[in-house]
């Protein structure tokens, strides 16, 4: 029997023990903030133990440990990472869920649970496929190392961010499989940055029967926001590959299909979200401050300086306004070539148990595979819908769970047989 079909034996025989983790991961809170993730960890370790997998924790904040599980394969080759994360979104007003967030009940063929999509799923999947391919590890070249991070859900501060600073040599690996939530039919091989930017106007103010005396804060925003949107016109200089690929109209199609009408578009310009309006105290008085709270999110070819400078341009116009960036030094868009073979491993090993092919796009949101790919290793996204990701009565399917599960089992036993 070769490799393969050992595996797919193992991915049909134990789906059961595959829904049984998810649903138990579901049961454990993991809401980020606070984010204390040490009981979700146990089940992690319990699981590798009883594989025969060494692990170690890193754990830079106590309540936040993060899993390192490595092997080596049969002779040297390729080293594969794979990346997901144990917290998850809040819970919100627990009451009005049809099905308890904390509950991993099935109905209807899903597991229903906080975190479920955003990505218990995603995480348990890929603690099988490094089981599976641990099974096979006498027939693999290479390493394989599995990460299962913290405080995701709140930056990666002390999750994905600090493994790869303080233990690069372990986790950077070759190349990275993500699991979150992408779609089963789309591959996210980038991702946009995201640039917060506060706008404060302050103007002397005074009575509103007096507009003459002063110019009114609220009014001088309504007419910056305007010039604020003008940065949704920025051309990006993507790429040739990127362009290359995101200019096919099937990826225009899959983007549209996976992001929602307009999400190609959006993917590859400058979003401007006014995020929160600060204005004026009283109705009959002229605004004397104003504050805008703006998130403005680049794509692959526009450098966050880029955007800096033309904000500055803009406020250079309105003496009265000054601006600060709310998260310096975030990561820049980042992106891994769409045409790296392991998206075709992903695109193959998908295709072959659906009916059309899943297509390469970048990312609105962000995933920890940034850190990945600003160290420069390749790193790619495929997981289940993201509908209705951290929502009320948030559910996976059991189909897409499997799915994934055996896709990227596939493509990285493809990837590290390639080597
Ligand atoms: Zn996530």
């Amino acid at each position: 029997m070769t490799a393969r079909d050992r595996l797919l034996g193992w991915l049909d025989k134990e789906r059961d023990r595959q829904v049984e983790f998810l649903q138990a991961f579901t049961r454990i809170d993991t809401c980020n903030p606070p984010g204390d993730t040490r009981q979700a960890a146990d089940i992690f370790r319990r699981f590798l133990d009883a594989e025969g997998l060494a692990h170690r924790t890193e754990a830079p904040q106590a309540a936040m440990p993060n899993l390192i599980s490595s092997f080596a394969g049969a002779r040297p080759g390729r080293h594969l990472v794979l990346n997901g994360h144990l917290d998850v979104f809040p819970i919100g007003d627990r009451s009005i869920w049809k099905h308890d967030p904390l509950s991993g009940d099935i109905v209807d063929g899903r597991v229903y649970g906080r975190g479920t999509v955003d990505m218990k799923c995603g995480t348990t999947a890929l603690l099988f496929v490094h089981a599976y391919l641990h099974r096979l590890k006498d027939d693999l070249p290479g390493r394989v190392t599995l990460t299962v991070v913290s405080d995701e859900e709140t930056g990666g501060k002390w999750g994905t961010d600090w493994l790869v600073r303080n233990c690069a040599a372990e986790v950077l690996g070759d190349c990275v499989l993500n699991t979150e939530p992408s779609g089963v039919h789309t591959v996210r091989f980038g991702e946009k940055s995201m640039l917060w930017v506060r706008f404060v106007i302050m103007v002397p103010g005074g009575h509103s029967a007096y507009p003459h005396t002063s110019p009114s804060a609220n009014k001088i925003a309504a007419s910056l926001i305007k010039d604020l949107e003008g940065i949704e016109a920025m051309i990006p200089a993507e790429p040739a590959t990127v362009k290359e690929t995101l200019d096919r109209p099937e990826v225009k199609a899959a983007a549209d299909r996976s992001l929602g009408d307009g999400g190609a578009d959006v993917m590859r310009r400058v979003s401007v979200n006014i995020g929160t309006i600060q204005g004026g105290v009283k109705i009959n008085m002229l605004p004397a401050a104003c504050v805008l709270d703006v998130d403005f999110r680049p794509p692959v070819g526009i450098a966050r300086a880029e955007v800096m400078a033309k904000l500055a341009a803009i406020v250079a116009r309105y003496p009265m306004v000054t601006c600060e960036e709310l998260l310096a030094g975030n990561p820049e868009s980042t992106w891994s070539d769409p045409t790296h073979e392991m998206v075709g491993h992903l695109v193959r090993n998908a295709a072959a148990f659906m009916d059309h092919a899943p297509q390469p796009i970048v990312s609105l949101g962000g995933t920890d595979t940034r850190f990945w790919r600003r160290a420069g290793v390749p790193a790619f996204v495929y997981g289940c819908s993201p509908v209705g990701m951290g929502g009320i009565d948030e559910t996976v399917s059991i189909a897409e769970f499997h799915h994934v599960l055996r896709t990227h089992a596939l493509a990285a036993v493809d990837y590290l047989s390639g080597g």
